[in-house]
């Protein structure tokens, strides 16, 4: 029988013990503060930043949302950065992807200093995990190993496939899993027998923003299955119009998996967990080292 990795109630966990260190950083110092870049009105990153700001405030992290226009230009993004590194108030930067086409993006995320990287991805922190040094991680492959963490699932020793080896997703998944001592298998578009190899996983992890197309041929039974993908499809029976799928197909994971986590609520809510766990940990190495 299946058992679902319930990450909305992760989540809750991880903010209440989040919450008694903002606490004792705010009656000693101050609250931890975070700012969050966000360029023009895409929708989904609206809600995106929306719901990181909501997080702060449950929390008590200060946060602070700069709003440049969508005709702003890299020198313009570099000078808020700028601003933000040299904010005493501030220990978190987030520059909200993706980024107008006229923006250098890579230079904008290699300006945020590596000490105020709320996300992970300035090049020093990638180093730090590559090592498996201390330091702020990605935060949906942290959320994801903070969910096996939580529901005792052994990694060592452990066969993982990652479907997927984008920067902010599968390459640090890989990398937190190899550190766990599993035996790690990278997969990308390129992979010749994509369900054998996904086959051979005791633990499956999706990241490839392909609406189900992970399916049951690709799932060892008993497989321990993460689905990190989020696909909106059409759908006229829902209100909004349409759905959000997963990578993998929801009733092979159902069916053939030991555990599994849904979408949504699956990994989703660890996400921004986790971005408020990097905050508060960036705030207590700024102000108590
Ligand atoms: P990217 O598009 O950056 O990377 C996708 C990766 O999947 C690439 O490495 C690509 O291979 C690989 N891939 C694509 N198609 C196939 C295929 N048919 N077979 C094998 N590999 C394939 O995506 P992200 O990593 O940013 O995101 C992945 C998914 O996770 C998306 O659905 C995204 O929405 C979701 N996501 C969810 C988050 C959450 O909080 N739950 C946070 C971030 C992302 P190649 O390198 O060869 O092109």
């Amino acid at each position: 029988m299946s058992k679902i990795l319930d990450g909305k109630l992760i989540r809750q966990r991880i903010l209440d013990s989040l919450k008694p260190r903002v606490e004792a950083l705010t009656k000693s110092h101050r609250a931890p503060g975070l700012a969050v870049v966000l360029v023009g009105h895409d929708p989904g990153s609206e809600v995106y930043v929306r719901n990181k700001i909501k997080a702060c405030a449950e929390l008590g992290i200060h946060s602070e949302k700069i709003t440049p226009p969508e005709s702003v230009t890299t020198a313009e993004l570099l000078a808020i950065v700028d601003g933000l590194n040299n904010n005493p108030e501030i220990d978190g930067i987030l520059v909200q992807m993706p980024l107008p086409k006229q923006v250098d993006s890579r230079a904008v995320l290699e300006a945020v200093a590596a000490d105020k990287d709320a996300d992970g991805f300035h090049p020093t922190n990638v180093g730090h995990l590559v090592a498996d040094r201390p330091g702020p991680r990605a935060c949906t492959p942290a959320g994801v190993m903070e969910l096996l963490r939580q529901y005792d699932i052994q990694v060592a020793g452990k066969n993982a496939v990652v479907v997927g080896r984008s920067d902010i997703v599968g390459k640090p998944m890989a990398l937190m899993l190899l550190h766990a001592n599993a035996t790690v298998t990278i997969c990308h578009s390129r992979t010749s027998n994509l369900a054998e190899v996904c086959r051979s996983a005791d633990i499956l992890v999706a990241a490839i923003g392909r609406a189900a197309y992970i399916r049951r041929e690709f799932i060892k039974p008993g497989a321990v299955v993460i689905d990190v993908g989020m696909n909106r499809v059409p759908d006229p029976s829902a209100a909004s119009g349409t759905r959000l799928i997963g990578d993998v197909a929801p009733v092979a994971m159902a069916e053939f998996s030991s555990y599994y986590t849904p979408v949504p609520g699956g990994v989703g809510p660890l996400t921004i967990a986790m971005l408020m766990s990097n905050t508060v940990a960036l705030a207590e190495r700024r102000l108590l080292s």
